[in-house]
């Protein structure tokens, strides 16, 4: 090589030089240079700001003073192994600043020759402390997050888009009584998922909590649902349905259900028990002025429309308790209460209105009507024995009959006019039917 060649070449490096040193001078990324002994023959300015040291600080020192004190000679070990050996060194190292501050850093290290034997490892650091806090605190939150998933005594349930269930937690299958097999990839659509309303009728997929949030993108809260679930009945839930939005589009909804079955039977057989006649099993007279006040109302409001009530006694009790004993009584009240309701239709209201009186209603049925099946009535228990097989019983009743009418000021009026009917049959001798003349 000629002179001028070999200076060209020469300016040549020294340019590439020169390039190299000021992209380490500018790097964001910390660039150290350690020898054998691990004493720094370089550092850029992103690493002495890394760890809060000024380049004089570092350079000649050794590496391990940004390392806690109880690794430093492990680390310096490491820092040997893989300069002599290539052993692995590369990863997250949690480290010290100047200030004393943790940080969390990730390196990479690659080996340059040092002259004829030895090698310098040039490191490559970059502070992960922040992303580590975030990564740390989200994986605390999705743990909190998966606990209170797997032991909340609510059933947790995810559904896509398509209705399908993503997701479910171990107290929705306990409460359905579902396997996950059986459960997740499922719709909600399955014919297996029959859901009723309060009333007992069917409830259409187009109305589930979960089907409602997905179309109108809002909660809907508090719905309570029957599901029937196979081999356990209906298990009654409360259920609200959340809608989950990602980057401002909907993408599922959650749906969240408390099993209230016990609540719901224990309100049922409260509402049952308050409206109830223990003895015969009838509705009482409270069900009984419900009724006629909710009959007496859709009368007024439709006034094509029919109700009649009959009041039912049953002639000479007394002597039946004076004769064969109070329980004989009751067997008599108990077996008349079951012939009037294998007569009626189950829209009819049968009710005990206290002792030996009865009260029928009879919605729709127009005063012939209500005449022909008080007659059958009449017969029926005629025809019946009552009481212990040994001695069997026969009783009669009396019943007036009494249409209600659009002039009647009050519900209870129909009644009056029966029970005026009911002791014009009494008059006349007993096991008879009277009809009230029509009232206004
Ligand atoms: P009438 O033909 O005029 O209706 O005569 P009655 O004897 O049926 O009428 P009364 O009102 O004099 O008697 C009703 C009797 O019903 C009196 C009461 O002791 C009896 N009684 C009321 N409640 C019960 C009950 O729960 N069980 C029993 N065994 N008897 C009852
Ligand atoms: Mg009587
Ligand atoms: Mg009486």
């Amino acid at each position: 090589m000629k002179p001028a060649q070999f200076s060209a070449a020469s300016q040549h490096l020294e340019d590439i030089v020169w390039l190299l040193q000021a992209i380490i001078d500018r790097s964001p990324i910390g660039v150290a240079v350690i020898d054998y002994e691990g004493r720094y023959r370089q550092v850029n300015p992103a690493y002495c700001a890394l760890y809060g040291y000024e380049e004089q600080e570092l350079l000649g020192n050794s590496f391990t003073i940004v390392f806690p004190e109880e690794v430093r000679e492990l680390t310096l070990r490491r820092h040997q192994r893989f300069l002599t050996e290539g052993a692995e060194l590369k990863g997250e190292f949690d480290v010290l600043r100047h200030d004393g501050a943790r940080l969390t850093v990730l390196t990479e290290s690659i080996r340059i020759p040092d002259g004829e034997a030895t090698s310098l490892r040039l490191v490559y650091v970059v502070d992960i402390t922040e992303r580590r806090l975030v990564e740390d605190s989200l994986r605390r939150s999705e743990q909190t997050y998966r606990t209170l998933f797997e032991t909340v005594p609510q059933g947790v349930v995810y559904h896509g888009l398509d209705l399908r269930i993503r997701a479910a937690n171990p107290a929705a299958l306990r409460i359905l009584g579902l396997s996950m097999a059986e459960m997740v990839g499922t719709s909600t659509v399955d014919p297996r998922w029959r859901a009723i309303r309060e009333d007992g009728s069917e409830l259409p997929v187009s109305e589930y909590p979960s089907t409602l949030s997905l179309r109108s993108g809002e909660p809907v809260r508090n719905v309570i649902m029957g599901v029937v679930v196979p081999d356990r009945g209906v298990a009654w839930l409360n259920v609200s349905a959340v809608p989950v939005y990602r980057d401002g589009s909907l993408v599922e909804v959650y749906t969240c259900f408390e099993d209230v079955t016990d609540r719901m039977m224990l309100s049922r057989e409260l509402a049952q028990r308050a409206s109830t006649d223990f003895l015969t099993g009838l509705a009482n007279r409270r069900s009984l002025t419900e009724r006629l006040v909710l009959e007496w109302e859709r009368l007024r409001r439709h006034v094509d429309r029919h109700c009649t009530v009959m009041s039912i006694d049953i002639d000479h009790f007394k002597q039946i308790n004076d004769t064969h004993g109070h329980p004989a009584g009751d067997a008599v009240l108990a077996g008349v209460a079951q012939v009037m309701l294998r007569q009626v239709r189950s829209s009819d209201l049968v009710c005990r209105q206290g002792g030996e009186e009865f009260a029928i209603v009879l919605p729709d049925a127009n005063l012939e009507r209500a005449a022909i099946l008080a007659e059958r009535i009449r017969t029926a228990v005629a025809a019946e024995r009552f009481g212990p097989a040994s001695s069997p019983l026969a009783v009669s009743v009396s019943i007036g009959v009494s249409a209600m009418a659009t002039t009647d000021n009050a519900a209870e009026i129909v009644l009056q006019r029966a029970d005026r009917a009911l002791y014009e049959a009494k008059h006349l001798g007993r096991n008879r039917v009277s009809i009230a003349p029509a009232a206004g």
